[in-house]
């Protein structure tokens, strides 16, 4: 997969290319202490996670003299430590069908994740229906069918400004019927009406439970990753509309900033199921915290 390897984290930027070797060991001061954690906060790490991060790697080694090799060596390892436990891929149930409700905002990758998830279930063996549940974005209907096609994957609809969670229903009816092994389900995501929307969602939760009252099995909610610290505040806002479980974190291929997932980490400790690191269906991929680290850390 075209991970974030390839892109140059903290240590690449700031020796700039080649400049390792030469590099001296350096004492840990004060100053290189503030550096480090300037280094983190612009990495989009957030500055309570980049102050606790440097605090652990400054602790029992002030005054010693470090590597460029060793610091990020310490560095990877404390991005590992807080990034291991959240590492986790969607848990499968063997409640037929596992309703999986998908959360975000317009063009975090809503759409192309239910694709890609979609994609990766058939290919597991597993029958998946995908109910577009945007019905007032015909495009983002439109989207969901042509990602569905690519999926091998049926995508029910609704008329365009028709109620979501009636689809909800009548989608849970049909999956239930065919015995289905999951149903996804789309959601609106437009956060300037946001009364509106957790009305919405509030509806879709309380018809699909009157079908099987342990459902939705999963709310996922997409992130974009190149919203930088914008994302921590989308969490917050979905968990108040919805019960979020777990988070997808696209667009991984993209930006250099990925502190964010380690912000998100320290702070929710919601799982990452997956991220999405490219605009085609193979493009998702597991969430690897030791990856994740090496690739950040650069
Ligand atoms: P939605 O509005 O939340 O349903 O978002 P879409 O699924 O339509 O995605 C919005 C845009 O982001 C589209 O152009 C996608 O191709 C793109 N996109 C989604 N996921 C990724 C990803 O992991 N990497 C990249 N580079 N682009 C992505």
């Amino acid at each position: 997969a075209p991970e974030a390897g390839k892109k140059p984290g903290f240590f690449g930027r700031l020796i700039g290319r080649g400049g390792e070797e030469a590099a001296p060991r350096r004492v840990l001061d004060d100053e290189m202490l503030e550096s480090l954690e300037e280094l983190l906060i612009a990495s989009d790490m957030g500055v309570e996670t980049a102050l606790r991060v440097s605090a652990n790697i400054a602790e029992g080694r002030m005054g010693k003299r470090l590597s460029v090799p060793e610091i990020k060596g310490l560095l990877a390892d404390e991005v590992a430590r807080i990034m291991g436990p959240v590492a986790r891929p969607l848990p499968i149930y063997p409640k037929r069908p596992q309703v999986v409700l998908v959360v975000g905002v317009n063009g975090s990758g809503k759409t192309t994740t239910i694709g890609k998830l979609a994609s990766q279930f058939k290919a597991a063996g597993k029958s998946v229906v995908i109910a577009a549940g945007d019905t007032f974005r015909a495009a983002a209907v439109e989207q969901l069918k042509v990602w569905g096609e690519r999926a091998g994957v049926p995508v029910l609809t609704a008329p365009e400004g028709s109620d979501p969670a009636s689809l909800a229903f009548d989608a849970m009816t049909k999956a239930e019927a065919e015995g289905a092994d999951l149903l996804m389900i789309d959601t609106a995501g437009r956060l300037q009406n946001r009364a509106d929307l957790m009305e919405e969602l509030a509806k879709i939760v309380r018809v699909i439970r009157k079908k099987d009252p342990s459902a939705p099995h999963n709310t996922l909610l997409v992130l974009d990753a190149t919203t930088g610290q914008n994302a921590l505040s989308q969490v917050e806002i979905f968990s108040k509309i919805a019960d979020v479980s777990g988070l997808v974190m696209t667009k991984l291929d993209g930006t250099a900033k990925g502190g964010v997932l380690v912000a998100l980490a320290d702070r929710f400790g919601l799982p990452i199921h997956a991220i999405g690191v490219g605009e085609q269906i193979d493009d998702l991929a597991p969430f690897d915290p030791e990856e994740f680290a090496r690739a950040l850390v650069g």
